[in-house]
């Protein structure tokens, strides 16, 4: 019997027994069975968040209390950081050095999280009455779905699991049903280290079943969410019938503005890297190129060279530089983008199918990709392909260069490339995204915010605002002389 549902404290298996495999992207192998929840599963699990919310067993732990948990789950993790790495590689196709990357990521979130749960929470306020003892206090929102994506499945759940128990709210993860295996381990690990029983609880499955659930109970009161636009979309209808808090990270179409006067070596390594890394199967990719018309040729054409020449490679291959795309769905999907951007007029310059090579024939491999001459209005430009697909436009002038950077619905992140410090600091302040750049693409850090502008959501995650997605703010004023209001005639 496959038992991989945490509720109330308790392994088990899905009320009917369900289960469904887990298959690499890089061969089709089976890799993991794990149980399918169906929705009584899902009630019972949030009625265990809720009842547990509800008897104070977590909420009444101090902030020091519950840091000192996660600052545990973090030791735990490190311990296990291998095994944890090895089921990622396994779910994703990625190779499990850049697994391993993401662990250590893993580990700092749950790091910052203990760290800033320590700090001293909630201030006096001055109400001008000496009398009166004003202050605001921050108490955990209640209970919140977490809902992750595939590409940095454990990662993403980290930036929610570990701000929510440091919060002290109690929760119900669901991890994609494609890369289930490292939220387990994480669970297992929560357990360990001794949360108590009800607070964290994990149900796993399709979206279209046990994710329609933790969006519209009403015992919910939170849905932090890392996915699609239009999943997004779904959940702001749902949350609205309980005007749920809701903290969405969704998509980008992400610009790279290249200027000439950039250090062109280090802005073109940027640019491969920030398109093709993880096969862009990342929502800060960046893949909507944005360079200087004296300066296309040249950089166009290099990136052009540098991508030919990527080597894929499933988990264990050493000298492979990136995977798989997750699936056939969205090898099918990246491979209709490329075609509908032709069709519409960009140029392909290389990649634009799938490899052809004897040993990714079992798997979903897709050939980084440039598509040059887009415009802004094409739709390979407009919407995100989540793959290995760079579009490249040109532009002549700063402000032509943040008109294009601007014109998209999304607004996750962005980057720009100038030796001129003031022209890069101009641009970097009219771009209309969360994160942007300068001379660099891609790093962040937990103790920075990280969110969208426009269509890439709401809320941020890390930073300290990622804190304060799971807290209430609750202002508490006592009056130490008591005296009449004096305002209606006796
Ligand atoms: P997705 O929206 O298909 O699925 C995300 C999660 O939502 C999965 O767990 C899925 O099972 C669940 N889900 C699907 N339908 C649901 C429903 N009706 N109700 C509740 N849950 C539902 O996204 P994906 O394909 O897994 O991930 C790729 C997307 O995630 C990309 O658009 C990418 O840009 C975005 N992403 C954003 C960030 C960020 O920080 N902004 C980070 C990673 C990924």
């Amino acid at each position: 019997m496959v038992a991989t549902l945490f509720i109330d404290g308790v392994w088990r298996a899905a009320s009917d027994n369900g289960f469904h495999d887990v298959h690499s992207p890089h061969d089709q192998s089976v890799v993991a069975t794990v149980s399918q929840a169906t929705e009584a599963d899902v009630d019972d699990a949030i009625a265990a968040a809720r009842r547990s919310f509800d008897s104070g067993i977590f909420t009444s732990w101090s902030f020091k209390e519950r840091s000192d948990l996660v600052s545990k789950i973090a030791d735990l993790l490190e311990r296990d950081a291998d095994l944890i790495a090895r089921k990622e590689s396994d779910d994703t196709g990625k190779r499990f050095t850049e697994a391993q990357y993401d662990l250590a990521d893993v580990i700092s979130t749950f790091r910052h999280f203990a760290a800033l749960g320590a700090k001293e929470h909630g201030r006096k306020v001055d109400v001008g009455l000496p009398h009166v003892h004003s202050q605001i206090v921050h108490e955990p929102l209640g209970v919140a779905s977490l809902i992750g994506p595939w590409n940095y499945p454990l990662l993403q759940i980290a930036w929610k699991v570990a701000p929510a128990l440091v919060a002290g709210c109690s929760f119900i993860v669901k991890p994609s049903e494609l890369t289930p295996q490292s939220a387990i381990a994480l669970m297992k690990i929560i357990e360990e280290a001794g949360t108590p029983k009800g607070v964290a609880n994990l149900i796993l499955g399709p979206g279209s079943v046990v994710g329609t659930l933790l969006i519209n109970d009403p015992r919910v009161d939170l849905v932090s969410f890392t996915g699609g636009l239009t999943t997004g979309q779904t959940i702001m209808r749902a949350a609205a019938q309980t005007i749920k808090k809701l903290a969405l990270e969704l998509g980008g179409k992400n610009p790279h503005i290249i200027f000439a006067d950039a250090d062109l070596d280090a802005a073109i390594d940027n640019a491969v890297t920030a398109a093709f890394l993880h096969s862009g199967q990342v929502c800060s990719a960046g893949t909507r190129l944005i360079v200087e018309r004296s300066i296309h040729d040249r950089v166009v054409s290099e990136i052009v060279r540098r991508a030919a020449k990527i080597r894929l490679g499933g988990p264990s291959d050493e000298m492979a530089e990136t995977g798989p795309l997750i699936s056939a769905a969205h090898l099918r999907n990246v491979s209709e983008y490329v075609e509908k951007g032709v069709a519409e007029g960009a140029t392909l310059l290389v990649g634009g199918k799938r490899s052809e090579l004897p040993e990714h024939a079992n798997g979903w491999y897709y050939l980084p990709t440039v598509l040059d001459n887009a415009k802004s209005s094409m739709y390979c430009v407009q919407e995100e392909s989540f793959g290995p697909v760079m579009t490249v436009e040109v532009f002549d002038t700063e402000a032509e260069a943040i008109a294009i950077g601007n014109d998209t619905n999304f607004g996750l992140s962005g980057g720009v490339w100038s030796s001129d410090s003031e022209k890069a600091a101009r641009v970097a302040s009219a771009l209309r995204h969360g994160t942007i750049w300068v001379n660099d693409f891609g790093p962040y850090r937990p103790a920075a915010e990280w969110g969208g502008y426009k269509q890439s959501g709401i809320g941020r995650e890390l930073g300290e605002h990622g804190l304060g997605e799971y807290l209430e703010i609750k202002h508490i004023w006592t009056n130490n002389a008591p005296s009449r209001s004096g305002w209606f005639r006796d």
